[in-house]
């Protein structure tokens, strides 16, 4: 099989803010492989700095990933992501990339879209929520407004205007389901009290209210918390789940951090298998990057796929969240086309 990729830029229809900075230019990178007898797959990375990886290191990890597919038999799949780890530790959406492309070639081979040979009901994917990032109060109004279709709001926190930003969320949807996401912005004592504040505004969830390497404070922050608490950032591959359980109640699955579609699955069942919740979030990406998440979300408590609804020029068609709904394309592989 052969490697080659393509960097994309894309634009958000708003400046993206979290509690980390914002940016409305996000690049990523379409990787195509293609087998011997030209039949071909597609996957997208779609690197996170905070993770380590850029538009730049993509094509650095996949130089080093492609003689292991120039020799592999592309059913191989087991065996190309162990060969994947054995070179290179992390490079999580680099590895993902390919993982999804190789598991869009072997649909395609087989003419079945991925939930079907994954043996999951497309059915069975619950709601996606729309992430609502941070802004001036009359900005965020206005997002809230624009969202009008999404039933599930995720908001970010993490500043000191958190109340403030709940509340006029809350004002301005007051039937809607919220989730909360501070991104590692607090302190124990703060999530405690803010999480105290947030039940006043009937939220769901808390994900990620400390630093990922802060375990005992999470676990602390659970053990007084009246609202499950999802780890993110704590939370890379299947192999970190483990030492979670106990300490959060659920776990947020990203293909840019465990590499890939295949290791998702995984990570949804070692953490049910420690009784906790699965939750799967994004990127910025396009929709080759989100459909491959949204044939995963038959196994999700809670999905978080809006990255491609962010993104004013996504070059492809895939998976849509029309009124948060989870429609997964029916096509063999990926079923992603071309815009
Ligand atoms: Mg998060």
């Amino acid at each position: 099989m052969k490697l080659t990729h393509e960097q994309v830029t894309l634009r958000t229809k708003h400046t993206f803010t979290i509690a980390r900075g914002g940016s409305d230019e996000f690049r990523v990178v379409v990787v195509t492989v293609t087998d011997k007898d030209g039949a071909t797959g597609v996957g997208e990375a779609s690197p996170s700095r905070f993770y380590g990886e850029y538009a730049d290191t993509v094509p650095v990890a996949l130089a080093q990933f492609a003689p292991i597919l120039e020799k592999a038999d592309a059913w191989s799949l087991e065996a190309i992501e162990h060969a994947m780890h054995q070179k290179m530790r992390g490079n999580g959406a680099a590895k993902s990339a390919v993982n999804a492309a190789l598991n869009d070639l072997m649909g395609k081979r087989l003419g079945k879209p991925l939930y079907q040979l994954w043996g999951l009901d497309p059915k069975a994917a619950p709601k996606s929520s729309f992430t609502i990032g941070m802004a001036e109060e009359a900005e965020l109004r206005a997002k809230v407004r624009e969202a009008k279709d999404y039933p599930i709001l995720k908001v970010k926190l993490g500043t000191d205007r958190d109340e403030a930003v709940i509340r006029a969320i809350r004002e301005e949807a007051p039937g809607k389901t919220l989730y909360v996401d501070a991104n590692c912005a607090w302190t124990p004592k703060e999530a405690l009290n803010n999480i105290e504040m947030l039940v006043g505004y009937d939220v769901e969830f808390v994900e990620q209210p400390l630093p990922p390497e802060d375990l005992e404070g999470l676990r602390f922050v659970r053990d007084r918390s009246p609202l499950p608490v999802i780890a993110d950032e704590s939370c890379l591959v299947a192999s970190d789940i483990p030492r979670l359980a106990g300490v959060v109640d659920g776990i947020n699955i990203k293909l840019a951090k465990c590499g890939g579609p295949r290791e998702a699955i995984k990570m949804a069942a070692v953490a049910r298998a420690h009784g906790m919740r699965v939750m799967m979030g994004c990127m910025i990406e396009t929709s080759i990057g989100i459909t491959t998440a949204a044939h995963v979300a038959p196994l999700l408590d809670y999905a978080d796929l809006d990255g491609a609804a962010l993104v004013a020029n996504d070059p492809y068609r895939g998976a849509s969240i029309d009124g948060g709904v989870i429609a997964i394309p029916s096509g063999p592989g990926l079923g992603v086309t071309r815009a």
